[in-house]
């Protein structure tokens, strides 16, 4: 069901929302981007007539543990956003529980009257959530007459509040949230676009991380373009000299693999002429530029070079359909940040001249971010982990169960 068609008036709606924000030492919300992401279907729901009982997570309270071997509550518990979540949406009832399950979470469901907000504790606190537990998942969906998962960011887990959830309501009673609604329309929209040339910028440290993103890639682009710290595994298993260079020998054959597979399939591979090198990984390392495959030992690479930007940049403007999954460089480090800098800036050209562009699943949305020009693309996804799955061509748990 699309959520545009549920009827919320008088009902109560269980919500997964991704509230798993970046929190300070003194546990004040330092980026509530996921919280105003959440917005628009939390409204919609109380503007037509219904009440809100918002689940997530936040962090990894299982993987942090105090040293009694419990939980850590005090840090992980939700009630570090609800002042945020207030501001978010003046003049709403906003409450709060700390508990997820149990007779008093029950009773507060209960009683939330239409155009109010419940929020329940952290759901990683209980044990069946990361098992996808279906007593567990039973009792959150007890308290709601219908699901809406909008926490796309989420959706590569096969969770209870995420997937087996589901199972409890019926398809009319339940839908994906707007966010997610978007990220799956502009993510299939990106990938399976015949609006050619297709072009994919691909970057980040490592290839093991997007080895599988590359393989499906090849089945659907035109160009894909190797950038940041992977392109030196590429440079190395080409005969390249890449000094101290981030790279991953046990991977050297599948990149030589890849190129074959690219070539077989057509598709044009570009890799870096030149790259900005420095004598340490750090912001004030000294610094030059060598054509690629000619760096010095003790020198590492650390940013692409003008060529290569240019190059990139020539490909970028022409196509009419973009990917970019990862940096370019170590743009954390201003003085490597210009490759990244560079290429966000021809996204947005090509975006302007009418390409659809699609950035996510990795650290490239930061990089846009920082750069200021997020809202220069055509969509900036939300879900690091989760997009670069649904890129990498897998069936997401928290979209197939809605599907089921
Ligand atoms: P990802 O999360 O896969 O998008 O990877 C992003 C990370 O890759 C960023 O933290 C970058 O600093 C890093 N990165 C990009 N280029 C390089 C490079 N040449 N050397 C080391 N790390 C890099």
């Amino acid at each position: 069901m699309k959520i545009n068609s549920i009827n919320f008036n008088g009902k109560k709606a269980l919500v997964r929302v991704d509230f798993n924000v970046p929190l300070d030492d003194n546990y004040n919300v330092t980026d509530d981007n996921r919280i105003k992401a959440a917005v628009p279907t939390i409204e919609h729901i109380l503007n037509n007539g219904g009440a809100a009982i918002l689940v997530s997570h936040l962090g990894r309270p299982e993987k942090k543990l105090l040293p009694d071997g419990s939980m850590n509550k005090e840090r992980f518990t939700l009630e570090h956003v609800v002042d945020t979540l207030r501001q978010n949406l003046p003049g709403r009832v906003v409450k709060f529980i700390n508990a997820i399950t149990g007779p008093a979470v029950q009773d507060a469901a209960n009683k939330l009257q239409p155009g109010e907000v419940l929020l329940l504790e952290n759901t990683r606190f209980d044990k069946g959530e990361k098992k996808g537990d279906e007593t567990f998942a039973q009792a959150l969906a007890a308290l709601a007459d219908v699901y809406i998962n909008d926490a796309f960011g989420s959706a590569h887990r096969e969770h209870a509040s995420t997937a087996t959830v589901t199972k409890f309501f019926t398809p009319e009673n339940r839908a994906f949230g707007f966010l997610m609604e978007n990220e799956i329309i502009n993510a299939t929209k990106a990938l399976n676009s015949d609006t050619r040339p297709i072009t994919a910028i691909t970057g980040g440290a490592k290839v093991s991380d997007k080895l599988l993103l590359l393989e499906n890639l090849l089945n659907r682009v035109d160009n894909l373009i190797i950038g940041g710290g992977m392109s030196y595994t590429f440079s190395k298993a080409q005969g390249g000299k890449i000094g101290n260079s981030i790279c991953e020998d046990d991977k050297m054959e599948l990149a030589l693999d890849l190129l074959k597979k690219a070539a077989a399939k057509g598709v044009n591979v570009i890799l870096p002429l030149d790259t900005k090198i420095a004598d340490g990984f750090s912001n004030d390392a000294n610094t030059k530029f060598v054509e690629a495959g000619q760096i010095p030992d003790n020198w590492e690479g650390l940013d692409i070079g003008p060529k290569t930007i240019d190059l990139f940049g020539k490909v970028l403007l022409e196509s009419k359909t973009i990917l970019w999954n990862g940096p370019v460089g170590v743009f954390e480090f201003e003085n490597f940040a210009a490759g990244t800098r560079a290429i966000a800036e021809y996204v947005a050209k090509a975006t302007e001249l009418g390409a659809f562009s699609l950035i996510g699943g990795g650290d490239s949305v930061a990089a846009v971010k920082q750069m200021g020009l997020l809202d220069k693309v055509s969509f900036a996804s939300t879900g690091g982990g989760a997009m670069l799955e649904f890129l990498e061509g897998k069936e997401l748990p928290g979209i197939k169960a809605m599907e089921a």
